[in-house]
């Protein structure tokens, strides 16, 4: 039987935070201004004016083909994308194409089942964005404070084979711009944009089920603003592309849309209509040389990331599922950070406390973490686990609460016949009870054991 295997490449733009845009000196803070305030001939494409390369934007693109462990191009070179649009005043957008920054990297995913499987990265250039269009009823709008935002690109082989994958991907990618401050990565305002290219290969039967070669087609999925969207346009296209390949008809290259309403992809161009951008090195820009030094330098300088974090937490001694959990933000990895410290000073233990924060939810109740180590402290040390003392309070339990004692009892002699059953809970609500009087001192583990003693004899 032939057995299709998903094949999927990811192309993710992100906009840098910089200060000022990627070739002139406009604010690049324009999410949310009044249009066209954030112009100016550079970015406007007039006639004559000189783009010039804002160095924290290339800095910021080392960072990120640095953190999905890139090699870096010692030289490289912008191009010129030609193609017609309204939104590019130009005609061509400044991009990178045969000397991209970065190049050659990987990360690692994992699927639904907790597999790792390693992406490789093709690449990680820099460009610009281009402006923005609104359509309202038969006119169009055009704000340019968008067009010339630095934008990185960041390309992996076709290395995908399930929307875990995909998803497990998209998410590090957007917690390493946060790690490393130079996104918001926000998908609802653009920040960062999803294509995804997909295609369906036949394993026939190879022991690992991925397709031998590459299909010669591949479908690009545009216009996805949201990982689940995204999950979504790449699950109807491996369906829609399956059943194709089944009814025997040939697929060819083209690009399609997501449309949420009907919750399927439609066609927006096929090959025939392929762009020829023409590519051609940009004449106004010098060719970027970067030493071994400054390369090193940013290297160097490149901020701990969650992988790492959360290994140390490992290696403490803490799950691996709570370490992970840890360092989803630098802020909370911060804030566990110290309060691990807090604790050892204090002769606290560590693993405890990291347990108890994040089982608890407590960073997230906006409580200063040397306050949270306070509490787990008073909490565990005055934990009340004496035998005698706990049988004390569960006789006391046992007597107070009567109803909870029948029903219990009740639950007991109706084992299996669910109609008769008492509360199988009961014995909770006498917990509970007890916790309510010792201010949840009580050790209740053994509590509970104590108590299934007394009522069972
Ligand atoms: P373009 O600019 O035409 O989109 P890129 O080289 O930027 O070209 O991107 C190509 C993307 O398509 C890459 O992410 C690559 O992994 C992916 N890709 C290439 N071949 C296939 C295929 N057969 N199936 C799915 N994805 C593919
Ligand atoms: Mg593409
Ligand atoms: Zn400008």
């Amino acid at each position: 039987m032939t057995q299709y295997e998903p094949v999927i490449g990811l192309e993710v733009h992100v906009e840098l935070n910089t200060k000022s845009k990627m070739f002139c000196r406009c604010s690049a803070d324009y999410f949310g201004k009044e249009p066209n305030t954030h112009t100016c001939p550079v970015c406007l494409g007039l006639p004559g004016a000189l783009p010039y390369i804002n160095e924290e934007a290339i800095n910021k693109c080392l960072q990120i083909g640095l953190a999905l462990n890139c090699s870096i191009s010692e030289k490289s070179l912008f191009e010129r994308k030609n193609y017609f649009y309204p939104d590019l005043p130009k005609g061509y957008q400044i991009s990178q194409y045969r000397w991209p920054l970065c190049i050659n990297g990987h990360i690692e995913v994992e699927d639904e089942n907790g597999n790792a499987l390693m992406i490789r990265i093709n690449r990680a250039h820099q460009e610009e964005d281009t402006g923005k269009l609104t359509h309202i009823g038969r006119e169009t709008l055009i704000d340019f404070n968008r067009s010339g935002i630095p934008l990185v690109e960041i390309v992996t082989e076709p290395d995908f084979h399930s929307t875990a994958q995909v998803k497990d991907y998209a998410k590090k990618l957007q917690q390493l711009f946060r790690y490393l401050g130079v996104s918001n990565a926000d998908m609802e305002r653009g920040d960062m944009r999803l294509e995804a290219n997909v295609s369906v290969g036949k394993s026939n039967g190879h022991p690992k089920g991925v397709a031998r070669s590459l299909p010669n087609y591949r479908v690009e999925l545009k216009n996805i603003n949201s990982f689940r969207f995204m999950v979504a346009a790449i699950e109807y296209e491996i369906k829609r592309q399956i059943i194709a390949l089944e009814r025997g008809e040939k697929l060819t290259q083209e690009t399609r849309g997501w449309d949420e309403d009907k919750k399927c992809t439609y066609l927006q161009r096929s090959k025939e209509e392929a762009h020829d951008y023409r590519y051609f090195p940009e004449p106004d820009l010098p060719e970027l040389i970067l030493s071994k030094e400054k390369i090193q330098k940013l290297k160097d300088s490149l901020p701990k990331l969650p992988v790492e974090r959360a290994q140390q937490l490992i290696e403490m001694g803490i799950p691996k599922n709570i370490a992970f959990a840890s360092v989803v933000t630098v802020q909370r990895a911060d804030y566990i950070q110290r309060a691990i410290e807090y604790s050892k000073a204090r002769g606290v233990d560590m693993v405890g406390i990291v347990n108890y924060i994040i089982n608890r939810n407590i960073y997230a109740r906006g409580v200063p973490p040397e306050q949270a180590v306070s509490d787990y402290q008073t909490q565990t040390t005055n934990i009340i686990s004496d035998q005698g003392e706990l049988e004390k309070l569960a006789k006391q339990a046992i007597k107070e609460n009567p109803r909870a004692v029948e029903d219990y009892k009740q639950s007991l002699l109706s084992s299996g016949d669910e109609s008769k059953a008492g509360n199988p809970n009961a014995i909770q609500v006498l917990i509970g009870a007890m916790m309510k009087k010792t201010s949840g001192k009580a050790d209740a583990s053994k509590l509970q054991g104590i108590l299934k003693l007394l009522l069972e004899k």
